[in-house]
């Protein structure tokens, strides 16, 4: 098989073929950082990690660049009732992200830029803009016009007629339908905050949500690159505005697929919080759910189909995760080896002396089945329906006391490089010295390498971790310091605060 990708640019599926041989550039959209992220934001977040583990599964060297909005108007009015500078607002709420993607087992992206760290790159777009005439200048904000950009349009196929002559927005977001020119940078208001503003060459003011995801996605993955993706909802007008600001500025096409993933819907019907059917990931913790069921639930639906979220389903994910459990204990009990042991045992797929003939080739097509499906545009659903028919077989084998030591041991490396390392919903085999395939780096592997770990990141676990010093939660303290060490961060607490390294 080879990777084939749903582009919501032709609206078909297309082998995927990257700018540069064996290496995606990805860029996924970020949180806007004003509120704690519902499980609608994480589906589409756990769908982007299973996506990085799947490319790097099949050995491309993946950059993955997520932005963080910490300057737009949600941010600024929520910063504003609670009485906080911007910065000190939103790392709050990068804080919470961070945590909740964690908790989730999503490995972290390479990059999470904020858009308040990028502001002269911002700048220096905009006067690009400028220079080939598709912007003007208006009450002291400039504006992108669409009408110099003939392409306007072409991914989310928006009736242009519907264009008002001159008419602009200059909210960051706004309808479906509603064609107008926006502004890349936007004049201080008054009463907008100290913090929410920068002078700059183009004035005292801020800039538009939609110039931030430009600016940082070229200026880390080149003017062209391969993958961005968002929710369905990011189409019109995020995205269509990014191909407008980024091809406007350079001539050249700015990416080749554009992936997004379908709503979450709860009880058939629209997340929304006066619908009281509104929930994040802590209102799911506290209900006693793991995470791994949450996890199961969320990948289990292809991402271009709306997922249904319900709390029978929620069930139904967690007892399939505990079948996984137990096949793993069982298999493991038929290793004859237990414990500390084990964890000194390197498994193999398809090593030669791992299994006899029949049993290691059950094993080697039950994978080709799962990387099929997952070759064709991601699908998970397909994923877990073939390795649910392994696990099925396995353990009628397993009770007929038809399975090897040796045919355990390549069951286990399956069940681990599948339900573990590329959909997480098992726990990655890096602790335990299980390795899937040797020339291929798993993500933990690749996460590890503290030199890949941002510092954005690093920063937020720190301020988690002081925030549970503070309410005297030491265990999930200590947590976040292991977790740290194991990407090979060490912390120092300091007279002065915590200071970090990375392990040499
Ligand atoms: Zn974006």
């Amino acid at each position: 098989m080879t990777l084939r990708l749903y582009n919501t640019m032709s609206r078909s599926l297309e082998e995927f073929r990257p700018v540069r041989p064996g290496k995606i550039g990805l860029y996924t959209c970020g949180p806007t950082v004003y509120n704690r992220v519902h499980i609608g934001n994480l589906r589409t977040f756990v769908w982007e990690d299973v996506m990085c583990r799947v490319f790097r599964a099949l050995s491309y060297e993946t950059t993955q660049v997520m932005n963080l909005t910490d300057i737009d108007d949600k941010t600024i009015r929520g910063a504003m009732a609670a009485g906080l500078p911007l910065r000190e607002f939103t790392d709050r709420h990068i804080a919470t992200f961070f945590a909740d993607l964690n908790a989730l087992g999503v490995v972290p992206a390479t990059l999470y830029p904020r858009a308040t760290d990028h502001i002269p790159e911002m700048v220096a777009l905009v006067k690009k803009l400028a220079a080939r005439g598709h912007t003007y200048e208006s009450d002291g904000s400039v504006w992108f016009r669409i009408a110099t950009f003939p392409g306007y349009g072409k991914l989310s196929k928006i009736d242009l007629s519907a264009v008002k002559r001159g008419a602009r927005v200059a909210d960051d977001e706004y309808d479906k339908e509603d064609v107008r020119d926006f502004a890349v940078w936007k004049v201080a208001k008054e009463g907008e905050p100290e913090s929410a503003t920068w002078t700059t060459e183009l004035g005292r003011g801020r800039p538009g949500w939609h110039l931030e995801c430009s600016a940082m996605s070229m200026k880390y993955l080149g003017e062209t690159f391969d993958i961005h993706t968002g929710a369905v909802d990011n189409i019109f007008p995020h995205h269509e505005n990014e191909i407008a600001q980024s091809e406007g500025a350079t001539g050249k096409p700015f990416v080749n697929f554009w992936l997004h993933a379908e709503h979450l819907l709860v009880d058939g019907e629209k997340m929304a919080k006066s619908k009281g059917n509104f929930y994040t990931l802590p209102d799911l913790l506290e209900k006693a759910f793991s995470p791994r069921a949450i996890r199961y639930l969320l990948v289990s639906v292809p991402y271009r189909m709306k997922l249904n979220f319900t709390f029978d389903g929620l069930k139904a994910a967690a007892s399939a995760v505990e079948r996984l459990e137990s096949l793993d204990l069982r298999l493991r009990e038929r290793e004859g080896r237990k414990g500390k042991e084990e964890e000194e045992i390197s498994l193999k797929v398809n090593a030669p002396e791992a299994a006899g003939g029949d049993f290691a080739e059950r094993v080697s097509a039950a994978h080709r089945a799962v990387f099929d499906s997952l070759e064709d545009d991601l699908n998970t659903a397909g994923a877990l329906g073939a390795l649910f028919s392994f696990v099925k077989a396995t353990n009628v084998d397993l009770e007929a006391g038809h399975l090897s030591p040796a045919d355990a041991t390549a069951a286990r490396g399956l069940l681990h490089e599948i339900a573990g390392n590329i959909l997480g919903i098992m726990p990655s085999d890096a602790a335990s010295g299980l390795a899937s395939s040797p020339s291929k780096k798993s993500p933990s592997e690749s996460s590890s390498e503290s030199r890949d770990v941002d510092e954005t990141w690093i920063d937020a676990r720190i301020a988690a971790r002081k925030a549970a010093k503070k309410t005297r939660d030491f265990k999930a303290a200590d947590a976040i310091r292991d977790e740290l060490l194991g990407r090979g961060i060490v912390l120092e607490d300091t007279p002065h605060g915590v200071r970090w390294k990375r392990k040499p």
